[in-house]
Order: C-alpha cells, then structure tokens, then sequence
C-alpha cells in the first residue's frame, strides 16, 4: 500500500480541504512517518510537542530533541510547548493506581489535546490532529473522545479523526523511526507508566 518512496500513497485530504494543520505530537517514533507521509502529500503541518506528561525532565528533553531534530531535517516548523509537569500531576491526581488506557489516560489527552486545540484556534487554524493514536499500545476510541472534546471548545475548529494506522501507516511509521534511529522509550511517559514498565 505505499509508493516507491515508502511513503503510504493513500493520505485521504483533511478536513475542508485544508492543507495547513496542527499536528500534536507525542514523540518522533509515533509522528515521524505522518510528518513525511504529510509533507509527501504537500500539506503543511505545524508540529506541536506539548507533553507535560513525560517523567523525568532529561527524559521529556530527549523525546523532544529528537522530535526537534526531524522536524527541521523535513523543514517543518515545530512548536516547543510549554513543560509543566506540576500541572498534568494536579490534573491526575486521584488517579494514580489506574491502568494504562484507563481513567487517568482520559484526563492525560484531554490536556494535552485541548491545549493542542486553543493553540490552533489563536493562531488561526482550522483542523488538529495528533500522533497519540498511532501506537498499537494506545485505546484509538479513547483518544478521539478527547480530540472531540477539545475540538467543541473552539467553533470554527475540527479534529482530523484520521486513522493513522491504516493504509500502511504503522509500517511507515515503523520503517522511518528505524531509518532514522529514533531514541524508542520503553514507557508511555509518565511516572506511573515507567514504574508499570519496571515492574514488567
Ligand atoms: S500512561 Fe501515558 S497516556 Fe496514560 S496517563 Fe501516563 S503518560 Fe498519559
């Protein structure tokens, strides 16, 4: 399902037809192949890297860096948001002991993507979508929930509920984080998830 060049052939258009987008970014191993799958299809995304989710900070830096680093190798302008974990730690709290893909999760996006929505709302754009979708480890349904919820804050906004998984979506992604020697964490991101993760 893709073209000599690797890149999926099928990137269906954006909403209304338009080509300039923010994209939200969890981290380069899950956005790298839909930056270059959409620069490949001329669209013009605004990569947005806001994660206050991720622990510890050298941890959050690495992640971003490397998000950083493609984004300039492809041209796109990236956004380096603001890291205030001390804020995603009073929106979970109550919520600690919850599973991967759980209540916590819920609230985990919901900051994330509704700040991603008023970014794209003050700075005059019309559709937003995200990266958190395309791991096999994330709950698809629960994270379109919460883009529909972030997208309802602003009227003259819409969230591209594409599923980036599909027509050779994951293996792109697969193949370019390979390609390009994306650091790969063995956690989601926060501290819960790297003390599940050392638990095994
Ligand atoms: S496991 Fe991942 S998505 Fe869930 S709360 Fe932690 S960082 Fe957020």
């Amino acid at each position: 399902m893709s073209g000599q060049t690797g890149v999926p052939d099928l990137l269906p258009t954006p909403p209304g037809g338009e080509r300039r987008l923010v994209l939200h970014s969890c981290c380069a191993p899950c956005v790298g192949g839909i930056m270059e799958s959409m620069a490949a299809a001329g669209l013009e995304p605004l990569v947005l890297f806001y994660n206050p989710n991720i622990h510890p900070a050298p941890e959050y830096l690495k992640r971003k860096d490397e998000n950083a680093r493609f984004a300039e190798k492809l041209g796109l302008p990236f956004v380096d948001a603001d890291y205030d974990p001390k804020a995603w730690m009073d929106r979970v709290r109550g919520l600690e002991a919850e599973p991967e893909r759980g209540a916590r999760c819920t609230v985990c996006f919901d900051m994330r993507l509704a700040y991603t929505a008023d970014y794209a709302h003050q700075h005059g754009y019309r559709v937003f979508t995200s990266s958190l979708g395309i791991s096999r480890h994330k709950d698809m349904a629960q994270v379109n929930a919460s883009a529909t919820r972030a997208a309802a804050r602003h009227p003259d906004l819409t969230y591209w509920d594409h599923n980036w998984r599909k027509n050779g979506g994951m293996d792109h992604m697969l193949t370019v984080s390979r390609r390009e020697d994306f650091y790969r964490q063995d956690y989601c991101g926060c501290t819960f998830s790297k003390r599940a993760a050392e638990r095994g």
